[in-house]
């Protein structure tokens, strides 16, 4: 064939991974690696020779999902190509994430004699991508989740306190007079301020509590499997814990308060919107009846 060489030299220099599979079925152990690429060989860390006649879940490890690897069984067994993601591991245990497009290849026959599997190095790219995931759904200030993440999941665990007829509480805060902070010692001191306050009202929290930074100087805390009353307990708890814990900035010990607003899952309510307006009514009656206090939502 004329175009032999020309299709080698590509084989032989492009980045992607390119692997042929035979069409040995599963039942006799199939399919067997027949021809790997020299990118192969870089990225995988095995020599052609290492990997010739072996089945390619030489390549798959502990965490390759079971999942993807049926569902790429299935399409090669019925001649089918498939394109998915899956995780490989490199001959000394390195786990790859690799775009993979499988393709069947059939004899002038028209039997399924081959399988190509063209693949491409994806860990770069999904690292970055859980980064993202982590800038996006993060508070740059106090590192708290943001109003973005805190909406998800706080949107969850109404559907599940809905279904299991489970307590939901939540907490807004809101800190007194912050805009005096930055007018008096400039916003830098305010930043301060705020991360500090994040961390106080952080204190002692279980793991399954969502504390948030959802606004400027606003914060909501989500306690699941939690009661009117504990919720209560709780606010006041982080009330107390502000009011005793000067904030230092450079000189200065700042004392800082906050207001906050209680509410608590109703079986009138139908949307998450609807508890967080009452835990806001709450909050603003704190803020009416003096500041540095907590109210609950009827
Ligand atoms: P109140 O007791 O009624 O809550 O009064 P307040 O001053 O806390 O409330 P107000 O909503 O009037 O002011 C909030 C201020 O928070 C205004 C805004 O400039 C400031 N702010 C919002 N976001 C930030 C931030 O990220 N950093 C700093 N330093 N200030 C912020
Ligand atoms: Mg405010
Ligand atoms: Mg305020």
């Amino acid at each position: 064939m004329i175009f032999e060489n020309v299709f080698k030299s590509l084989v032989d220099n492009t980045n992607d991974v390119i692997m042929v599979m035979d069409s040995t079925p599963l039942e006799e152990g199939g399919p067997f690696i027949v021809y790997v690429n020299p990118a192969f060989e870089r990225l995988l860390g095995y020599t052609t020779d290492e990997v010739v006649g072996q089945n390619p879940k030489v390549l798959q490890g502990p965490d390759t999902d079971d999942t993807t690897r049926e569902n790429i069984r299935e399409a090669m067994a019925s001649g089918e190509r498939i394109r998915t993601q899956i995780l490989n591991y490199t001959k000394d245990g390195h786990p790859l994430w690799m775009d993979i497009n499988i393709v069947p290849i059939f004899n002038e026959q028209g039997q399924l004699a081959y399988f190509a599997a063209i693949e491409r190095d994806l860990t770069e790219h999904k690292m970055l991508q859980a980064r993202l995931e982590i800038l996006a759904s993060t508070d740059a200030l106090t590192g708290l989740p943001n109003r973005q993440a805190f909406t998800g999941r706080a949107n969850k665990e109404f559907s599940r306190s809905n279904r299991y007829s489970r307590p939901l509480s939540l907490i807004m805060i809101d800190v007194d007079h912050f805009k005096s902070i930055n007018d008096q010692y400039g916003h830098a001191a305010g930043d301060h301020v705020l991360t500090n306050v994040g961390r106080i009202l952080g204190d002692g929290l279980r793991d399954s509590d969502v504390l948030a930074r959802i606004g400027g100087e606003e914060f909501v805390l989500l306690l699941p499997d939690t009661p009117m009353t504990n919720a209560e307990y709780v606010a006041e708890r982080m009330r107390l814990g502000l009011e005793v814990t000067p904030i230092k900035y450079q000189d200065l010990e700042l004392t800082i308060t906050a207001s906050f607003g209680v509410a608590a899952i109703s079986p009138q309510d139908e949307t998450l919107d609807q508890m967080l307006a009452r835990a806001d009514q709450a909050m603003y009656e704190a803020k009416n009846k003096g500041r540095n206090q907590v109210k609950t939502a009827a």
